[in-house]
């Protein structure tokens, strides 16, 4: 649809860039003026304030406001940039030290290019930007402005690494033009984590601040809250995160106690059945199901008449989960199985993912399988899925080589354009059509024998596989050839980086799997840029020749999405460099094997007597067959994810409902009116249930509510005498309200007025929160539940809908009930003293939490949760480890504070919460 569009109307994106570039005009005739008028980063600071100043006292969360703010920032928008580039321009070529070890030369003054970028994610857009355009920097430009509202703006990056490295290096030029600068990683402390979000720009992963937001939202009073606003994010290698990582939602949970005998149990009963009589199996969508006949026999074997009596209903998820293990989850290569525990293979990038778990019963259902030891399965505290959280941003953009193959999905989700800027310089890299050969086998020693090669002429070599188990396959192939190499599986990032940045270098070959060393600039020198003549190699069909230069990048096999593909080939070929890639392709890659079809088997069918190690012609109809497929499943997946997200929406609305009400309990606003209205639905429900069965005023009727209150108060609040003359239902209800009430106001005079709202706040949300995790655990279930509705023929959504209704209803329901019989119920002194007790318990509950996205268990030392996180990662002076030189700094630093005197178990003066002796008493 998109395309046929931009036939008739002309590429949208493309218009806008008219318009940038005009801007761009605009923006350079402002630069010349500042030339002479701003020498100094004094006056370059001076000017920000300058700009900070006009957004004094607005408020982004204010619709008035944000639309003042959304002028003004149009306004300066031409002078902000500008002043961005005259800095980097004051700062060229001076050397910043950003830590003990490692100095900083700052060469970079954003190019033209650069500039539409930034123009483009200030508008809110993605800004399609191809690897080693200088993304990093364009996202500083855009940050800065939009940092001078008096919010932070958040830069999101895909690991801890990035965003520690961004911080620090970027952190050069927000602070030369008067900004700070703030880093969240995983292992904080709960103070290093308040004042990293307290500044200006933030660099943090996708996930530390999906969990940061979920933990704020369990938090049991205002102070032990970590962000704030959440004004704007700009997020790089955005494909990567909303894309990608949007399948599986974040997770916070912890551990519940479902007997564990229970999954041998059903792995011995997966056992007896067997596939396609009992159960089916579908591999593309990693499922299996029973069939009439399986269940009959799995009724036999429980000795139920009627599994799907709700009783039951987790059984046939247990039976379920032991057939996906058994049958559609293979060992080596969905999971590993590493000392008595299995690991999972991420399926995309092929690394192993310690410590992550499947969702649902089925990682258990795994370890039974294999008769590992079996880890308790936890219960979910809370949970959001990114596309949610990233919509709770006022503005949203995002940066990435490759976005335009998902277009469609950015807009129809989060309105995001895709602007696909130009490159600084025309890309001179060739990318080849793909190689067909008959076996995969085949296909390894031809590449084998393609790197002997190249490595003997000096050529530098990424090559690209889809799993562990195959780049270790590959690996082996060149142990055998003596050729040097490195292996990468994204196992260590920092390190990883390192060795990417090097693999265009001269006789460097490397193979990694896709994520591998992401956002990492591999440069080329002199030496390889230059390198000439031609590799050959012949073979029946014809020969291959390589001429040599450049980084050259061998695909071993086509990936799920073209987005990947191009990932990968983008590599190479940076700021204008030469450079080839190219993709091998056989029968048993995973995207044939399980989409191919009969077109590429009818191909092969023509060769049968070819030499398996030798390339059957380049097909261009063989590429564009792989693409069909691949469309095929990029379409599929994004109906997953826009399934996932419909869900999600539903039970988003509750959360959003949730979290608002528990704000504003924690920012204190004192909730004795909101009780009082508790109160009276309690009442009004008690009164009319006990109408609707009598229907009329009798003796009977008042009876029968006299001891209904007094049950639900659990003692004599009122007497017959007291409602003896009522008349009609209404004055039954403002009678029992006006006694009711004068409990509670009794109950408050007795103590101070202070320490009863106290009460009454952590008293709802003590119920709030329990019952929202109960909520949570209910929607999870009903969500399994509809799944079977399909059945009769209804729309599972809708079902769902409904039924969360009611469900969202009763939540509701179920925590006034609980607030009002607690205050009804409970003598003052000990009802204090139970609920502090209870919040107590909380934060010892949310402590041991652990946050997971995937499905899994990110954080194995159950350090997710706060307050308190035990201290892991030791981190510099400054929040994000900066130390700048020569630029000048506004702020005090540690540098400056005597802290010789110092006890080395006191806490260190510079304010990281830390002990002298961890922090700056460390080197003494
Ligand atoms: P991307 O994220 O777009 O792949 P990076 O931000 O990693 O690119 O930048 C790639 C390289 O280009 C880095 O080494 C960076 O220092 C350099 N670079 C970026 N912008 C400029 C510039 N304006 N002038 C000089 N070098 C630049
Ligand atoms: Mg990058």
């Amino acid at each position: 649809m998109f395309s046929f569009l931009t036939k008739i109307f002309g590429d949208p994106s493309e218009k806008k860039l008219q318009l940038y570039r005009k801007e761009l005009e605009a923006i350079k005739k402002i630069e010349a003026k500042y030339r002479d008028e701003i020498t100094s980063l004094e006056q370059v600071q001076a000017k920000t304030h300058e700009f900070q100043s006009k957004f004094e006292g607005l408020d982004v969360t204010d619709d008035d406001d944000k639309k003042k703010i959304k002028e003004i920032l149009e306004t300066i928008k031409h002078e902000a940039f500008a002043l961005h580039r005259r800095a980097c321009e004051l700062i060229h070529g001076q050397t910043f030290e950003l830590d003990a070890n490692t100095q900083y030369e700052w060469n970079m003054v954003p190019y033209d290019v650069q500039m539409l970028g930034a123009l483009a994610l200030h508008d809110g857009n993605i800004s399609e930007m191809k690897t080693g355009e200088g993304k990093t920097l364009v996202a500083t430009i855009a940050a800065y402005l939009n940092a001078l509202v008096g919010n932070s703006v958040h830069i999101v990056t895909v690991n801890d690494y990035l965003a520690r490295r961004d911080a620090k290096e970027m952190g050069i030029i927000y602070k030369a033009l008067g900004l700070s600068v703030g880093v969240i990683s995983h292992g904080q402390s709960f103070e290093e984590k308040k004042h990293s979000y307290s500044r200006d720009v933030v660099y943090a992963t996708n996930n530390e601040l999906g969990f940061d937001y979920l933990r704020d939202n369990m938090a049991v009073s205002d102070e032990n809250r970590v962000m704030s606003t959440l004004w704007y994010a700009i997020i790089d290698e955005v494909d990567s995160i909303l894309v990608d990582e949007a399948r599986t939602p974040l997770i916070i949970s912890a551990p519940s106690a479902e007997p564990t005998s229970q999954y041998m149990r059903f792995a011995a009963i997966a056992r007896k059945l067997s596939e396609n009589t009992d159960y089916k199996i579908d591999e593309k969508q990693k499922t299996a199901t029973l069939t009439e006949e399986g269940i009959n026999a799995l009724e036999k074997i429980l000795g139920v008449d009627n599994i799907y009596v709700s009783q039951h209903y987790n059984d046939i998820h247990h039976i379920e989960n032991a057939l996906k293990a058994s049958t559609v989850y293979k060992k080596d290569i969905d999971y590993l199985l590493r000392n008595d525990e299995i690991m999972i293979i991420d399926e995309h990038t092929g690394r192993v993912l310690p410590g992550r778990r499947y969702s649902d019963g089925l990682h258990q259902a795994i370890e039974a399988k294999e008769n590992a030891t079996i880890q308790e399965e936890s219960r979910t505290l809370a949970s959001v899925t990114f596309q949610n959280y990233f919509r709770l941003y006022k503005k949203l953009s995002g940066m990435t080589g490759t976005a335009k193959t998902e277009e469609e999905e950015f807009y129809k989700i989060y309105n995001l354009e895709v602007i696909c800027v130009p490159t600084n310089r025309p890309v001179i890299r060739e990318d080849r059509g793909d190689l067909l050969f008959r076996s995969e086998k085949g296909k390894f020693d031809y590449i084998t024998n393609l790197v002997e090669k190249l490595y003997e002429k000096g050529q530098p070599v990424l090559i690209g596989t889809v799993s562990v188990a195959k780049s270790e396959y590959l690996s082996h192939l060149l142990e055998q050839k003596n050729i040097p190499h490195n292996v990468l599986n994204a196992k260590h990032d920092s390190k990883e980086a390192e060795i990417v940045g090097a693999a265009g270098k001269y006789k460097a070959v490397t193979i990694a799997t896709n994520m591998a060393g992401r956002g990492t600039d591999i440069k080329i020198d002199d030496r390889v840029r230059n390198l000439s003549g031609t590799v050959t190699i012949e073979g029946k069909a014809g020969k291959q020749e390589y001429p040599l230069g450049g980084l050259y990048i061998i695909g071993t096999e086509k990936h799920e999405t073209r987005r990947i593909d191009n990932q990968l080939r983008g590599r190479s070929g940076r700021q204008g460099d030469p450079g080839l890639s190219q993709f091998m392709i056989s029968p048993q890659d995973d995207i044939m094997r399980i989409f191919g079809g009969n077109k590429l088997f009818s191909i092969l069918a023509r060769f049968e007597l070819h030499p398996e190690n030798d390339p059957l012609v380049e097909s261009k109809m063989l590429t564009r067959n792989i693409e069909s497929i691949q469309k095929q499943v990029e379409g599929r997946n994004f109906d997953i994810r826009k399934h996932i997200l419909e869900y999600d929406d539903v039970l988003n609305q509750h959360r959003l409902a949730i979290y608002a009400r528990r704000n504003r309990i924690l920012k204190g606003n004192d909730i004795h009116q909101e009780i009082l209205d508790m109160l009276e639905h309690q009442i009004q429900s008690i009164v009319s249930s006990v109408y609707d069965i009598h229907n009329e005023i009798d003796s009977a009727y008042v009876t029968d509510i006299v001891k209904e209150i007094n049950d639900f108060a659990e003692s004599e609040v009122i007497s017959r005498d007291d409602v003896d003359d009522v008349e009609n239902p209404e004055d039954m209800l403002t009678r029992v309200k006006t006694l009711l009430s004068g409990k509670i106001e009794n109950l408050r005079s007795q103590g101070d007025e202070e320490t009863f709202s106290d009460f009454e706040r952590q008293l709802t949300l003590a119920s709030i929160d329990e019952m929202w995790m109960q909520h949570i655990d209910k929607m999870a279930h009903l969500r399994e539940e509809v799944a079977f509705e399909g059945y009769a023929q209804k729309n599972p959504l809708v079902v769902y809908k409904e039924r969360a209704y009611e469900g969202f209803m009763n939540l509701i329901n179920d925590l006034e009930f609980r607030v009002i019989k607690a205050l009804l119920t409970a003598k003052p002194a000990e009802a204090i003293e139970s609920v502090e007790l209870e919040s107590a318990l909380r934060s010892d509950y949310t402590e041991t939490a652990t946050a997971s996205h995937e499905h899994t268990n990110l954080f194995q030392d159950a350090s997710g949760g706060f307050p308190n996180i035990p201290k892991k990662e030791k981190t510099n002076s400054d929040e994000s480890g900066i130390r700048v030189v020569k630029v000048q700094n506004t702020q005090s630093t540690p540098e400056n504070i005597d802290m010789s005197n110092t006890p080395k178990n006191a806490q260190c003066p510079c304010g990281s919460g830390k002990k002298f002796k961890t922090c700056h008493g460390k080197n003494l």
